[in-house]
This record gives C-alpha cells, structure tokens and sequence, in this order.
C-alpha cells in the first residue's frame, strides 16, 4: 500500500534524451548507474553496492528529471518525494514514513516484476540536516536515524536492488553522517546550464510548438544568462501564450524576446516579495 504522502510517477518511459545540456551529469549519473545494472558482477567483484547519489545544484536545473531518467535508463520502479514530506510535529512519524518509503519501493518493484527501484528525495537537506541543529531537533534526529538504518541495509536485499537519488541546493548543510563511504558517496553536480546547455533546453521546449520562420533560438540561448532549464520552459510557454493573445499561429521572435523579459521580472518581483 503507498500512502498519500509519496508522490510516485509511474514510470512513464523518461530519458537522458530528454533533458537538455548536463552532459557531464548525465555521463556522471550513467558511469554510476552501471554499479546498479551490473550489481551481480559489482558483487562478485567484492565492491561495496552503490547506495547513494547526491545531486547538488540551484532550483530548477533538472535535478529530478535526471532522476526519473535515471530510472528509466536503469529499468527501475521510480519513487519520488520530498524532504519536508518527513517533518511532523509527533515523535515518531518521520522515521515510520522514512521506513514506509522504503518498504514501498520494495514492494513497488515487486509488484511490477522489477528487481530495482530508484527512491528520489528532493530538499534532502530538510531532513538530513546536520542533527542537533533543529529546535525540535529529536524529532528530527530521528528520521534522519531512520534514514542512515535504511541506507545501512540496502545492497543486501538480493531481490530488489534500492538507490537512493537525493537533491540538495545546500550540501553545506547535510549532516557528515550521510555523506561518510557506504551512504551517499557520490556527488554530481547539476549546474546553471551554459550557452550550449540552454540552446538545447530551449530547443526541447520549442519541439512541440509552431515557430514562425523569424525565430532564431540562438538569440535567445545567448540573452539568457543565469536562467535554469525551469526559467527556459517558462520562456518557451509564456511565448505561446503571447502569441495566442496576439492571435498569431506561429510564435515569432518577438514573442520570445517579450517572454524572456517576462520571467526577468517575474524572477525580480518573486525575489522582492520574498525577501
Ligand atoms: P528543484 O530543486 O526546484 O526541485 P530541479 O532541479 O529538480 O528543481 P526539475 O524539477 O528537474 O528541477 O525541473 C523543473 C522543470 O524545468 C522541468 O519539469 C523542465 O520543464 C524544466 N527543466 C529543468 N532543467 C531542464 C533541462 N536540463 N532540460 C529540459 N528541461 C528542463
């Protein structure tokens, strides 16, 4: 039984393909993932089973979609949730939550006949932050123990294979135990995307909508410095909107250039009111 609070996403087949720039990621993330598809050699060979991968990164650079392409580039069931999913007021629920997730995955995968699954953690540093630094800190000491017991026993269930995929933007603040050998001992780094990075995004975006024959991506890739692969989906959608408010078939170029200035301001505004 999966409680509401695991947000799963069938596995409806996602791949690196499918997300633009990260080439080293993507490399990172599939040179580890051969510790997980070739487990039964790993094992022969004495090497300690991959358990966890930490990916680190701002918001919005695809974090998760790695993740679920992760899953589907290793043929895994795919469980995805968040950090802040685990924190309650009463003792105990964290920790049994944390223990439900797991026994999910397991049961997930047998259900689909599958020997893996892949558990995503979003806001890993919510729940696996440094423990005594919270004010109601045994609390969530406590899921964070439950969490180090789980990634303790994982590699030798011999019937399902669990990795644990986690997302920080703040690995500063992840408590030493989670990141000591055996646990989370590989970190991949998912950055701002780059010129090339944001072509391709932009790109991907663009697959599915009617461009005009003005449209020039590279402008676009080229002004948007800073912006994440999220920032790009919504230039691409907010450049459809405008169009379809203009009554134009075909988004133009123009409409991209308004849209970019859209979510500038938009970005300026959110950072305002939340400051
Ligand atoms: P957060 O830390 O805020 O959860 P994240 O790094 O997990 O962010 P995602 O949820 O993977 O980011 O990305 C959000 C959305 O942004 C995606 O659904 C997608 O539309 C778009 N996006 C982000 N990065 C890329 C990328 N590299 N290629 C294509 N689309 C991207």
């Amino acid at each position: 039984k999966l409680d509401s609070y695991q947000k799963v996403i069938q596995n409806k087949a996602f791949h690196f393909e499918d997300i633009g720039g990260q080439e080293t990621a993507k490399q990172e993330l599939k040179e580890a993932l051969e510790f997980l598809i070739k487990a039964d050699k790993v094992n022969r060979m004495g090497i300690r089973p991959l358990k966890g991968i930490l990916l680190t990164g701002p918001p919005g650079t695809g974090k998760t979609l790695l993740a679920r392409a992760a899953a589907g580039y290793s043929d895994a069931v795919f469980l995805a949730t968040s950090g802040s999913e685990f924190i309650e007021m009463y003792a105990g629920v964290g920790a049994q939550r944390v223990r439900g997730l797991f026994q999910s995955a397991r049961e997930m995968a047998k259900k689909q006949k599958k020997n893996r699954a892949i558990i995503f953690i979003d806001e890993i540093d919510v729940l696996g932050g440094k423990r005594g630094s919270h004010s109601s800190h045994l609390e969530y000491d406590q899921t964070l123990n439950q969490l180090l017991v789980e990634m303790d026993g994982l590699g030798y269930d011999q019937e399902v294979q669990i990795l644990l995929i986690a997302a920080t933007n703040r690995p500063d603040l992840l408590d030493p135990a989670l990141l000591r050998p055996g646990r989370f001992d590989r970190q991949v780094k998912v950055d701002l995307p780059d010129k090339e990075g944001r072509l391709a995004i932009l790109k991907l975006h663009c697959r599915n909508k009617p461009l005009a024959d003005d449209v020039c991506i590279e402008e676009i890739a080229n002004g948007t410095f800073g912006f994440s692969g999220a920032h790009l989906e919504n230039v691409t959608n907010e450049a459809a909107i405008l169009a379809l408010r203009d009554k134009s078939p075909f988004i133009k170029q123009t409409h991209l250039r308004e849209a970019v200035d859209k979510v500038i301001l938009g970005e300026k505004l959110g950072n305002r009111a939340s400051s």
